[in-house]
């Protein structure tokens, strides 16, 4: 085989067949160089060969052994072959079972020496394993090492992938470019970038593995940081337009309810920020409920009052049509023409509107991404409204603000994050948070309960239904399929649509909502719910995001333990939104008092931020990264090894960076670059 260099395909290394090279293909690896940032998901550590009575119990580890008593293989009900042996070292005996692996029989030669490596767990006195992996104790690989163990796909196995990405490290390595400056690595105290990946893939010990990830992670956040902070500061320099009519008291007028005293506050910064000619760039957090949509609407009709024209848009339909409603009626009677835009209407609907927008007849235009699409043109967009943002990405906030020249820009979400994180998630943008729920709410009751109590929970969903309230379920999982690579105990969406639905809710009208379900039919079914047909609704969490069902009371999560508290917190944000006592349910039979704690401490505050900081402090900022979560960059799994202290030095070490050289200029920043234009690659104009 010729050298392995970094653009050698995989189809070229040993015992990468069409099969296997498709696989490949599905984790995003094709050439050589795809496998050194390929990082393994956990380690094995072998390092320590045990004698059989000093090995610790319950926990995976090498044991060398002699086959005392011959391997048997023998067949259970059911098909399974069971192959059993018994072996032995100076200390103790071990009896082996292996199911479904017939070929140990053969494996074991009898008086044969092996390593073992598995879990040895304690059976009426007696030390048992059950499918051990087995080396030969004469030429053993992986014993005496950690162990590397990488995310795979059907048709590849752990074994194969190491051995690749060996051959990558040995052959390519030299070719791993360093990115950051070495001031940067001096100052941080951070290793290179050859030493670190090659850690990363067969650690020589923990302390290097974890030196390795530390710097990992590290550069994650640091270009991150640097790189909304290039944004930022290119942004600074923009000159867009001051809206400065109408006053927060013209405006208090036309709403049904008083203002809170935080959205009182929130719209005074965003009023300020409208005044000025540097574009308003502001995201406002708050919890599900806090009301963001009148900051929205105050935003929208000062730029109508000012003579320009506002766009928002929402990621679903049905979340545009709940915003068309509610700003038609806000705004209209002040003589403000609200439109709305969206994929389903007809050709002639959407052409009439487009030249209505284009003539300046209509001030306020509310849609889903239909807004962004060839032909949408603005007399005079000031504003931009993105709702619900964690559901875009940063290249579609600014697709929308490209309609106009150098618009006003308003993000909403409702993920609350921890000062601390928020600061670098969105470094690019000012955070306001509105912290105080509209008064006369009745908190949702929250209970925790475990899988006994379901009869009593049916019956309970049975009455709520009687007095036409609605009910959602959550389930972790999409159907068997998924449930049994996770966890075969695991609830599923449809599976368990199925038996509620069958089995009992006979009487009631049962739906189920999924990912993998075509865009049109998981509106179709969230409209039908929101419309009142249907009564019970089993999903997964895609019902998160911001609709609203008022008549919806009750909240049922199974396998609760399974989610996040921030999570959790989000769900149950669906409930609780009309006049009805609302009830949240979480289902686990999870009896570690860690995650019994986590969930009580749900059923104890209703305070979204202090729920995602008690999340961050449980569990560490990894929730907070989840792909696209907050509309940034998606960033490499490689950030799930950061702690917090991590990220802050990241964060401070890319700030200092700036202030002498904010527009990353000099000759020793000029390698930072093509890190950069890859982090933000899906929004390309950014950084050219
Ligand atoms: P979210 O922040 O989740 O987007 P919304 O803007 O949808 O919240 O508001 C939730 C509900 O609260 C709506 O029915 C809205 O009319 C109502 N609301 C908002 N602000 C107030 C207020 N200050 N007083 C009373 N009700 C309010
Ligand atoms: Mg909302």
């Amino acid at each position: 085989m010729e050298r392995i260099t970094w653009d050698t395909p995989l189809g070229g290394f040993p015992g990468v067949g069409a099969a296997r090279q498709r696989a490949l293909a599905k984790l995003g690896l094709e050439r050589a160089g795809d496998l050194l940032t390929f990082y393994p998901r956990r380690y094995e550590d072998r390092r320590t060969v045990w004698p059989i009575a000093q090995a610790p119990v319950g926990v995976d580890c090498c044991v060398a052994v002699t086959v005392t008593r011959p391997a048997v293989l023998s067949r259970i009900p059911g098909g399974r072959q069971i192959v059993r042996c018994t072996v032995s070292d100076d200390t103790a005996a071990l009896e082996l079972t292996f199911f479904n692996r017939p070929f140990a029989q053969k494996a074991l030669r009898t008086g044969g020496r092996y390593i073992l490596f598995g879990k040895i767990d304690l059976f009426g006195g007696r030390r048992q394993m059950v499918n051990p992996t087995v080396e030969d104790a004469a030429r053993p690989k992986l014993a005496g090492t950690i162990v590397p163990c990488y995310p795979l796909t059907a048709g590849l196995s752990n074994g194969q992938v190491m051995a690749w990405v060996r051959l990558a490290v040995e052959g390519c390595l030299d070719q791993l470019a360093e990115t950051l400056p070495d001031q940067v690595l001096a100052q941080a105290q951070l290793p290179g970038i050859q030493w670190a990946c090659a850690q990363i893939h067969f650690p020589k010990d923990p302390a290097a593995l974890e030196q390795a990830r530390r710097r990992m992670a590290f550069e994650e956040f640091f270009y991150l940081t640097v790189g909304l902070g290039v944004l930022r500061k290119r942004r600074e320099t923009h000159r867009g337009a001051p809206l400065t009519a109408g006053g927060r008291a013209d405006f208090e007028p036309l709403l049904p309810f008083a203002l809170t005293g935080a959205q009182r506050r929130v719209i005074d910064e965003c009023a300020a920020d409208l005044s000025g000619d540097v574009p308003m760039n502001r995201l406002v957090q708050g919890d599900v409920g806090s009301g963001k949509t009148a900051i929205a609407a105050f935003c929208l009709w000062r730029a109508a009052k000012s003579g320009a024209q506002g766009a928002m848009m929402a990621p679903t339909e049905l979340l545009a049509h709940q915003h068309f409603e509610t700003l038609r009626a806000l705004l209209e009677p002040d003589h403000v023409a609200v439109a709305l835009l969206t994929g389903s209407q007809t050709p002639a609907e959407k052409r009439a509107i487009k030249k209505a927008l284009a003539a300046g007849d209509i001030q306020v235009v509310v849609g889903t991404h239909a807004l962004l699409s060839q032909g949408v043109d603005f007399r005079d967009l000031a504003l931009a409204v993105v709702d619900e943002q964690h559901r875009f990405g940063v290249n579609q906030r600014s697709a929308l603000a490209a309609k106009g020249r150098h618009p006003h820009l308003l993000v909403l979400s409702a993920t609350p994050i921890p000062r601390t994180l928020a600061l670098i998630l969105y470094g690019d943008l000012d955070v306001s948070i509105l912290d105080q729920l509209p008064p006369g709410r009745t908190p949702v009751e929250t209970y925790l309960v475990s899988e006994a109590y379901h009869p009593r929970l049916y019956k309970f969903v049975d009455k709520l239904v009687d007095q036409g309230r609605q009910v959602y379920i959550v389930c972790p999982a999409v159907d068997e399929s998924e449930a049994a690579e996770g966890d075969p105990t695991l609830r599923s969406v449809t599976q368990y649509a199925r038996h509620l639905a069958e089995a009992v809710f006979p009487h009631r009208r049962v739906a189920f909502v999924h990912g993998k379900l075509r865009p049109a039919e998981k509106e179709a079914v969230m409209a039908a719910f929101a419309a009142g047909e249907v009564q019970v609704l089993v999903s997964t969490t895609v019902i998160e995001v911001g609709v609203d069902v008022p008549n919806a009371a009750l909240m049922v999560v199974e396998n609760a333990d399974r989610f996040g508290l921030s999570q959790l917190h989000q769900l149950r944000g669906r409930v609780g939104r009309g006049k009805h006592q609302s009830y949240c349910v979480l289902v686990s039979n999870n009896k570690n008092p860690e995650t019994r704690a986590r969930l009580k401490a749900l059923c104890a505050t209703t305070d979204g931020f202090a729920i995602a900081q008690a999340d961050l402090d449980a569990r560490g900022p990894g929730d907070f990264f989840g792909a696209r979560q907050h509309g940034l960059p998606t960033l490499h799994p490689s950030s799930l090894w950061a702690d917090v202290r991590l990220i802050q030095q990241a964060q401070q070490t890319a700030q200092a960076l700036l202030e002498t050289d904010p527009a990353l200029t000099l000759p020793q920043h000029q390698l930072m670059w093509p890190r950069l234009r890859q982090l933000f690659a899906e929004n390309p104009d950014v950084f050219n």
